[in-house]
């Protein structure tokens, strides 16, 4: 992979229509590779329309990013047999990284390979996208060193702020100063010469629930509940993106009786002052408790210390409170809670009743609420699927 500085180019909303796969004709073949349609450069000739010197490029290019192989002959048409094209060589792999505040997780996987390999790295998001995207640009490169002759297909980050699943920029992200109107996911692409997408981390860890239960539960919402609130909504196995590509981000809602807290947006009200781990921890410190993290405050509420436990339960009633209409409009088939605060039971319980509570029986009575189970790798599974739907259907995600 080239290496050049990464952020040097401006990546601001000017370009925002660029796609992050620039060849169409690279991305149709791919499909058509993919789907069975075509097998040889002839048949991609005719299908695409392209003359036989521009379909060889593009069969060239699929093969130096590792998307397919020649292999074999095909079915002889009478002429000189032609070399059948296959999607996917034994040694692709997909790269992933879940962006955090003060940490990037990053993944590999192979094809074929069920296990991913996973790494962690210290950043500072308040760096800005420069020196944060060059440290997981050189976290991929050290996983691909652990795997020498990998080639990959594709990656995907996962951001912690609004990510237009059209575009994918970031708008307006509280807890990404100086990043708003940035790309990083085609940032990212620019270096390392493949597509990389870039997703909202509650979205991914959505997915990657989905993926976790096999898929057999097909229309979901899911709420990330960690030191912030972010959530997702999966309706017949696809995530919803929605018109501006942020759909399911519950964080801002507002809550009624939330009180004065402001919020990280600049507005008081919103779910996130009230039902989130940083919430109940302003809660606890104002009744003398000190908390060095979400964390702590599981590992109390799971020892039943009353304060933090009637703290717990009221989060969890905002939101289930907050989740409630969406039930009652969407009707999905579950609702799952992921992050930390899910290890709390009194703070899904809470959600629960106050879905039962305000929800019609109708709505509810095969309603499962219940804590993910795609446990702290949600994101990273959900990453691996979209870079994994990106290689094979850029066309969707590069608009
Ligand atoms: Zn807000």
């Amino acid at each position: 992979m080239d290496t050049p500085p990464l952020g040097a180019e401006d990546d601001r909303a000017g370009n925002a229509a660029a796609p992050v796969v620039r060849n169409d004709s690279d991305t149709h073949a791919l499909r058509l590779i993919l789907d069975g349609s075509a097998s040889s450069r002839g048949e991609l000739r005719r299908q695409l329309g392209l003359s036989a010197s521009t379909v060889s490029s593009v069969v060239r290019r699929l093969i130096d990013r590792g998307l397919i192989e020649e292999v074999g002959s095909g079915d002889s048409t009478g002429g000189r047999r032609p070399v059948r094209l296959q999607a996917l060589r034994g040694d692709t792999a997909w790269l992933v990284a879940e962006l955090g505040g003060e940490h990037v997780r990053l993944g590999l996987t192979r094809v074929g390979g069920d296990q991913m390999t996973i790494s962690e790295l210290a950043v500072d998001v308040l760096d800005g996208p420069g020196p944060t995207l060059e440290t997981i640009r050189a976290g991929w490169e050290s996983l691909l060193a652990e795997h020498p002759g990998t080639a990959v297909a594709a990656a995907a980050i996962g951001l912690p702020g609004p990510v237009s699943a059209v575009t994918g920029e970031l708008t307006a992200p509280a807890r990404m100063p100086g990043w708003h109107g940035t790309r990083p996911g085609h940032v990212l692409s620019e270096a390392l010469g493949v597509p990389v997408v870039a997703e909202n981390d509650a979205r991914a860890a959505a997915l990657g629930e989905y993926v976790a239960r096999a898929s057999e539960v097909q229309t979901l919402i899911y709420v990330k509940a960690g030191s912030g609130i972010g959530g997702a909504y999966i309706q017949d196995g696809a995530l919803v993106h929605g018109g501006s590509g942020v759909a399911g981000d519950i964080t801002h809602v507002p809550v009624p009786d939330a009180g004065d807290q402001a919020c990280a947006c600049g507005r008081i009200g919103c779910l996130e002052t009230v039902a989130s781990g940083a919430a109940i921890r302003r809660e606890l410190q104002a009744k003398g408790i000190e908390t060095s993290s979400v964390g702590a405050v599981v590992d109390l509420a799971v020892t039943f210390e009353p304060a933090a436990t009637s703290a717990v339960r009221r989060s969890g009633r905002h939101l289930g409170d907050a989740l409630s209409p969406l039930v009652n409009f969407l009707n999905p088939s579950a609702v799952l809670i992921g992050g930390s605060l899910s290890g709390i039971d009194a703070f899904v319980a809470a959600v629960r009743s106050a879905i039962y509570d305000s929800s019609l029986a109708m709505n509810t009575q095969d309603l499962r609420i219940e804590a993910a189970i795609a446990g702290p790798d949600a994101a990273l599974i959900g990453l691996t699927r979209l870079a994994q739907q990106t290689a094979a259907l850029p066309q969707e995600r590069s608009a």
